[in-house]
């Protein structure tokens, strides 16, 4: 019988070294500061902001945030915001320039028809900030009345998917990394309230018919739930929604094989695809919604149920085999069957697994100051210390770097430098070479989700922690 593949590689500190002395932290700030700046240079030789002519070259890089040139252009916004260095402004620049070429060369829908932060609606909100920055306040202007354009969709109750990844959440991520820049005018409360509104009656829709079907816990029902979709739902009802299903249905096809076959093996057979991972389900919901306490403050329904909501996500938060994700599978035979055979444990990234909840009861704690949202913070965090070692590489959507951003997370929360520590520690472990014998390569090395464009900015975080944020999720 062929061996399991292994997921996570020991971590070998000691408790009595896991707090680190202070010429520690500066010798592996310094490490960081060096992985950053070689990192850097050679991620700009081997991913270029112009897009080759080749099809190839095409192919590997795309436009998009996640994978592709503009999460390089996000990703040096990222570490100009840290370093204040105006050469790291204009490879931002540069590569949404690159971004905009691949996508008029795809003839992709205009990116403000799309709600996706991480395909390629960011594009306008990352334009905006990036022009503010460069002293353009008109072409800042120009991009961000092109994102406001994206609030009508947002504000659509049929609107296909709630999430960070695809649907509205990434409409809520972008107002918010707006809001956070260019003030909270650039994206009014009059364009979010109804795409938060609209996310609620979802929730609750979805609960209403299928939250019986979850085990309940101590807390019982949730009041709110979230499927995933996959990206041949969204080609369905979203070219319903803009008209263009064409054009839309091209853009899927040329993500790749994987949305290729999702597209051909089209289905509405979506039953039990109900999602407790970040990216696609109830905790990165959650977590987006949190992001708007003023909201929050004026609709306490909506303030209630979400509440209720994290108190059930503690019940799926085990300290031994960490969070379990899809529903109702806590009574299926392949959930039971996962959970004898301990694969539980090995479930620890950012997008799908502990290190999500931990931003998601950091938040949690941070706005509404409950001792167990902390509780359960420290309680994921400890189990990402145990196993968030993973092989996947150095990335941040489930690697590494992911994982230590977690703990970023909880020290800005709590101000608890056992977590800054254990973040530090992660820094250090991914520079080094028994981890990285042990890893897996990426199958985008130099990507901001997958690969070192995203590790880079949690070396430069880990600079300056107080102020860390993972890219494209926190504001
Ligand atoms: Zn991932």
């Amino acid at each position: 019988m062929k061996a399991p593949q292994r997921r996570h590689i020991e971590n070998d500190v000691s408790p009595e070294r896991e707090r680190l002395e202070p010429d520690e932290v500066r010798s592996i700030r310094a490490d960081c500061a060096q992985a950053l700046e070689q990192g850097a240079r050679r991620l700009v030789e081997c991913s270029p902001p112009r897009v080759g002519s080749g099809a190839v070259r095409f192919a590997r890089n795309g436009p998009t945030l996640y994978l592709g040139l503009l999460g390089q252009a996000f990703g040096f916004l990222h570490l100009h915001e840290r370093s204040g260095k105006s050469e790291q402004l204009e490879l931002a620049e540069a590569y949404l320039e690159g971004t905009a070429r691949a996508i008029e060369r795809a003839s992709f829908p205009p990116p403000e028809q799309w709600l996706s932060f991480h395909a390629t609606s960011s594009w306008s909100a990352i334009a905006a900030v990036v022009q503010h920055l460069m002293g353009d306040p008109v072409a800042s202007e120009r991009h961000l009345a092109n994102y406001r354009k994206l609030a009508m969709a947002a504000a659509n109750p049929d609107y296909p998917s709630e999430d960070l990844l695809w649907g509205r959440g990434g409409f809520l991520f972008g107002a918010a990394f707006l809001r956070a820049r260019l003030g909270a005018d650039s994206i009014g409360a009059e364009l979010i309230t109804p795409a938060l509104d609209a996310m609620i009656a979802t929730g609750r829709r979805l609960a209403s018919k299928h939250a019986h079907e979850l085990t309940p816990g101590p807390n019982g029902k949730t009041p709110l739930l979230y499927m995933n979709y996959n990206a041949s739902l969204m080609d369905h009802f979203a070219g319903a929604i803009i008209g263009s299903r064409v054009a839309f249905t091209q853009w899927i096809a040329r993500l790749g094989a994987k949305a290729v076959a999702a597209h051909e093996s089209w289905s509405l057979d979506l039953s039990h695809r109900y999602d407790l991972s970040l990216v696609h389900g109830l905790p990165g919901n959650l977590y987006l919604m949190m992001q708007y306490p003023d909201w929050l403050n004026t609709h306490p329904d909506s303030k209630r149920d979400i509440v209720a909501s994290l108190d059930c996500l503690t019940d799926y938060l085990d300290a031994e085999h960490g969070m379990l994700e899809l529903l109702p599978s806590p009574r299926s035979d392949a959930s039971q069957k996962r959970r004898r055979s301990g694969r539980f444990t090995e479930r620890v990234h950012w997008c799908g697994g502990t290190p999500g909840m931990v931003f998601v009861f950091s938040r949690a704690f941070t706005i509404f100051g409950h001792a167990r949202y902390l509780e359960a913070a420290q309680r994921a965090a400890d189990h990402v210390w145990k196993h968030g070692l993973v092989c996947k590489g150095n990335g941040i959507c489930h690697g590494i770097a992911g994982n230590g951003y977690a703990f970023l997370a909880l020290y800005r929360a709590t101000n608890d430098e056992r977590a800054r520590d254990r973040a530090l520690h992660f820094a250090k472990q991914s520079l080094s070479e028994r981890v990285v014998r042990q890893q897996r390569p990426p199958d985008r090395p130099w990507s901001l989700y997958e690969g070192a464009m995203g590790t880079l900015c949690f070396y430069a975080d880990c600079l300056d922690p107080m102020n860390a944020r993972f890219p494209g999720f926190e504001v």
